[in-house]
């Protein structure tokens, strides 16, 4: 079956046409500036020519009109009619409490979604917008939402909840959710299946290190505890998220900085993280790298205390499942920078942990990253979110 995958954003719109069978992609793109002046769309045949149309789409319909009109282009597209498409398959941000599994979409399903709203007012409502559109155009194509929270619905409650009033988790839902579950999913099931070994018997420890990043606990096959909470704004230092901080800190800033609660959002959730504590030199890691290897002051410390405070995760986890068999890297940062996984398996010398540098180099493949013979296993297992979702619709769509 070929499956489609829509990731939607506010203003972007991330695809992927998945034949469910080889599970090679046959097509991918983005469309970006929906609603926006300047919008385009990129659009890639597998070994064919990347294509950049700048065309208007004033919403997300015409986004993904433009989108199947690339796929069944008698020129470039993969498919010969939107007949051909078995099922898509969307990326859903947030499922609360709802959902703990990908299910199929339905009337139900959509008011549930929008229930959950209040959580990620930022990105549930863009991805209802793009499933609307998507059964507007396809409305006989069966669809699946696969949740980001979903995979870490299994935490236990010492670990979800909040010193917080019991109250506000019952009047509102303030816990720990969790977000990039497909991927924290994806990776680890991958990682015993590289290493040969029952995903149920094993303590893995998955840092997905993009620009966004967060770091789970899975024990037996289950999540137990993972670094992002009620939002994406918690937990690790990100490209220009500031992960953990003092609390307090958000009223300090307002009074000294004379800003809104708004406002300082915006500095935690836009302006901090790496970009912020490299004093704006970049929040993308190639730039921080080769300011590190320059010596720039900035890039050092970012470097260093962004891998300190995935060590320390690294160290919290093994606690919460008394101990760890396999820590995997993955995601852009994970997958592309070795210093970064050197700097941070440098604090792992009492996990018995010793990196094969030459492995270590190496980019583009699962691998074992870790010399033979160590107790814990260290990897490098790129993430494949799109795979995980396609093949989580076929489950559904059957
Ligand atoms: P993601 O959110 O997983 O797409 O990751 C994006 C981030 O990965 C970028 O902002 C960079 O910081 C990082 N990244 C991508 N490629 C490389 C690379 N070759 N070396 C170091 N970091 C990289």
């Amino acid at each position: 079956m070929k499956v489609l995958v829509i990731n939607c954003g506010s203003s972007s719109l991330k695809f992927q046409l998945i034949d469910s069978e080889s599970e090679q992609c046959l097509a991918k793109g983005l469309c970006e500036r929906i609603g926006i002046e300047g919008s385009m769309i990129t659009y890639t045949p597998d070994g064919g020519e990347k294509e950049k149309t700048v065309t208007p789409m004033p919403d997300h319909t015409e986004a993904i009109r433009l989108v199947l009109e690339a796929l069944t282009n008698p020129k470039t597209g993969v498919v010969r009619s939107l007949d051909e498409i078995g099922a898509v398959g969307h990326r859903v941000v947030h499922g609360g409490e709802k959902f703990a599994q990908s299910v199929i979409i339905d009337e139900e399903v959509m008011a549930a979604v929008e229930e959950c709203n209040d959580l990620a007012p930022l990105h549930n409502p863009a991805n209802l917008i793009g499933i609307n559109a998507c059964r507007k155009l396809m409305p006989s194509t069966p669809m699946a939402g696969v949740f980001d929270t979903a995979f870490h619905q299994t935490m236990p409650e010492e670990a979800y909840m909040y010193g917080l009033p019991y109250a506000y988790y019952q009047k509102y839902k303030i816990r720990r959710y969790g977000f990039h579950g497909t991927s924290h999913s994806y990776v680890s099931r991958r990682a015993a299946e590289v290493l040969g070994k029952p995903y149920e018997d094993l303590k893995i420890i998955v840092c997905h290190l993009g620009n966004g990043a967060s770091v789970s606990a899975v024990k037996n096959g289950k999540c137990v505890d993972t670094s992002m909470g009620l939002t994406p704004l918690e937990g690790l230092i990100m490209g220009t998220r500031s992960g953990d901080i003092d609390p307090a800190i958000i009223e300090f800033l307002a009074h000294k900085e004379g800003k809104s609660i708004d406002e300082i959002m915006t500095v935690l959730n836009k302006k901090s993280g790496v970009l912020g504590l490299s004093d704006n030199l970049s929040s993308d890691f190639r730039d921080l790298e080769d300011g590190y290897h320059r010596g720039d002051e900035n890039a050092v410390r970012t470097m260093k205390t962004f891998s300190y405070h995935v060590a320390k995760y690294i160290g919290a986890y093994t606690a919460a499942m008394n101990g760890v068999d396999v820590i995997c890297f993955t995601a852009g940062v994970g997958e592309n920078a070795p210093l970064v996984r050197n700097f941070v398996c440098e604090y792992l010398g009492y996990l018995g942990v010793e990196l094969d540098q030459e492995a270590n180099r190496k980019r583009g493949e699962d691998i074992v990253i870790t010399v033979p013979g160590c107790r814990t296993t260290v990897m490098v297992i790129p993430t494949n979110e799109e795979l995980a979702i396609a093949r989580e619709t076929v489950r559904l769509v059957g």
